[in-house]
């Protein structure tokens, strides 16, 4: 079907659109996450007091009680998983031969080609 297609540089407005496309997908997994940990040491104890107590759940009163220190390790995990995310290395491709790879210092690729910053190109 695209037997001619081949990468190409995207236009400035539709790099725009993926990087906000990324970011919102970003912040929302870090949300998602942040609200796991919360309900996972609402409910849960940690491993120490778990052991004094010979139980791993929270009983329902003590939950509420639980809940502003839990927020804070949501709001901790949330901001760590946000940073994780975003020094993950950018993906290059070479326009000419079409490898891809991780950026890295050189952006020469052994075809002579030169690598691109794969958010800024397209496949068609
Ligand atoms: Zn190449």
């Amino acid at each position: 079907m695209h037997r001619d297609a081949k990468w190409k540089k995207r236009s400035s407005e539709e790099i725009a659109a993926v990087r906000r496309e990324r970011k919102r997908r970003r912040i929302k997994g870090a949300i998602i996450f942040g609200a796991l940990v919360t309900v996972g040491t609402s409910l849960t104890f940690g491993w120490r007091e778990a052991g004094d107590r010979g139980w791993f759940l929270v009983p329902a009163q003590e939950i509420v009680a639980r809940l502003p220190m839990t927020v804070i390790f949501g709001v901790v995990g949330a901001v760590l998983s946000y940073t994780l995310f975003s020094r993950k290395k950018p993906t290059v491709v070479c326009p000419k031969c079409g490898t891809v790879k991780y950026a890295s210092a050189s952006a020469q690729c052994s075809c002579g080609g030169h690598f691109e910053n794969i958010e800024e190109m397209e496949w068609r």
